[in-house]
């Protein structure tokens, strides 16, 4: 069990579920009153003392003079960690692209694209790793477990290296070679269970609970969340500097602070990211630090889209599916932080939106091509479901919109080259330099 938390501003932990409220420390995960794993969780979400952050730590937060702190360190006092306790590996302080010419293509006078695929272990998973690496040094636990097939794992391998911490990871049987790769050059034990996503997730929920490891399962653990939302800081910060060219603390007068886009694209899986996203610009709104929060929207493949459909129905919690999509960072049965997603396009008037595998791996050559990033299916996704609901009319001309990718695209190299084909081979002649490109 973690210890009150004297130095951060954590206030508690309020249950989405039933409106428990716990001081930190006094529960890990989940609320009792649905302990149990699946979709249908008491899931806890981070409160804090908004109050004294705007009085005290301001001016550090909006500090951008040179030197300063820049990878989501910078936003400690609304992390529910000390900034001693991340590790040392930076993670965050990744660019917001301007890509005016991608968004020609979807019909948009401004669209910036927050290419995440630049953290260490090249996923925004890191972001959440690093919190539970934090949790876990502060609450001294010998070993940090998680169930992933992927990019959470990679986080949690790289991080864990470089802070010196053990980790434990769970894999179903048939998870990617390419994928527990990474894990293994990162020295994490890797454990192969012979079952699902969910037996691995389950099992792993067991093994922390028998041995007094740390959990950092994905909308299980609380604080996933709160690492996640640091993506949204960096946007309104960064689209402060990049729209007028002013930082944060010369705006003056009685103009927040920071500038929040009109709407944001985001994958979604188990909807962890996005309720991270939503909150972090929730946050910044409390604090009185922007005009508004953006309209959220929630990307999902045809071939994996229990919450859309949960949000479609105006159901509280999703129906599991059988997912067959190729953008394997976003295929879910059931996924485990709906409850979030949700809530984070519910009441940002967003919406979710719907796109075939096809569109989605598609996606990947114009964000290359038009943008200068390469994502992975996944990340690919937000890109091809703001074309997508350009065509529906959800987005208007003259709006301000970031796309999120949120995995590099050489994490999936096959995905890659099915759309972008295969080079031409020729002999070492430039006669048939010419004959080929027609020159
Ligand atoms: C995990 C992940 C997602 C989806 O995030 P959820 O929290 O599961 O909704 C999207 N893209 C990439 C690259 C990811 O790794
Ligand atoms: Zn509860």
């Amino acid at each position: 069990m973690s210890q009150p938390n004297a130095r951060t501003f954590l206030t508690g932990l309020r249950c989405l579920r039933c409106g428990g409220t716990y001081v930190p420390g006094e529960l890990e995960y989940v609320c009792p009153c649905r302990p149990n794993t699946g979709s249908d969780l008491g899931h806890l979400d981070a409160e804090y003392d908004y109050e004294a952050i705007g009085s005290t730590r301001k001016d550090a937060l909006w500090a951008v003079e040179d030197g300063a702190i820049r990878s989501i360190e910078r936003w400690w006092p609304l992390l529910p960690v000390q900034a001693e306790s991340l590790p040392p590996l930076p993670v965050g302080d990744t660019p917001l692209l301007r890509a005016d010419r991608l968004a020609d293509a979807v019909g948009i006078e401004e669209l910036y694209v927050k290419d995440d695929g630049r953290n260490p272990s090249a996923s925004l998973k890191d972001r959440a790793s690093a919190i539970a690496l934090a949790k876990a040094r502060e609450t001294d636990r010998e070993v940090v477990a998680t169930a992933s097939t992927g990019n959470a794992a990679a986080a949690l391998a790289a991080l864990g290296a470089s802070a010196g911490q053990a980790t434990v990871i769970f894999v179903p049987r048939t998870a990617p070679k390419a994928k527990v790769a990474q894990l293994l050059v990162y020295g994490s034990r890797v454990l192969a269970v012979y079952g699902t996503y969910d037996d691995a997730f389950d099992l792993c929920v067991e093994a922390c609970e028998a041995f007094g490891w740390y959990c950092r399962n994905t909308g299980y653990n609380p604080y996933m969340t709160e690492g996640k939302k640091t993506v949204s800081f960096e946007i309104a910060a960064q689209l402060t500097e990049a729209r007028s060219g002013k930082r944060s603390e010369d705006r003056g007068g009685n103009i927040p602070p920071f500038e929040a886009p009109d709407a944001v694209f985001v994958s979604v899986g188990d909807g962890s990211i996005i309720g991270g996203v939503y909150k972090g610009f929730r946050e910044l709104h409390r604090l009185g630090w922007t005009e508004g929060v953006p309209r959220i929207y929630g990307v999902q493949s045809a071939g994996s889209a229990a919450i859309h459909n949960a949000w479609r129905d105006g159901l509280d919690v999703p129906l599991p599916v059988e997912s067959t999509t190729a953008a394997d960072s976003i295929g879910v049965n059931a996924p485990r932080d709906a409850v979030k997603a949700l809530r984070a396009v519910r009441e940002s008037d967003g919406a979710f939106v719907l796109v075939e595998d096809k569109a989605i791996l598609q996606a990947i050559l114009p964000l290359a091509r038009l943008g200068g990033v390469f994502g992975e299916p996944a990340g690919a996704a937000a890109l091809a479901g703001l074309f997508e609901a350009r065509r529906q009319g959800l987005v208007q001309a003259d709006e301000t919109v970031v796309a999120i990718n949120t995995g590099s695209g050489l994490k999936d190299v096959p995905a890659a080259t099915g759309v972008a084909g295969e080079p031409i081979v020729i002999p070492p002649t430039l006669e048939a330099v010419a004959e080929t490109l027609k020159i």
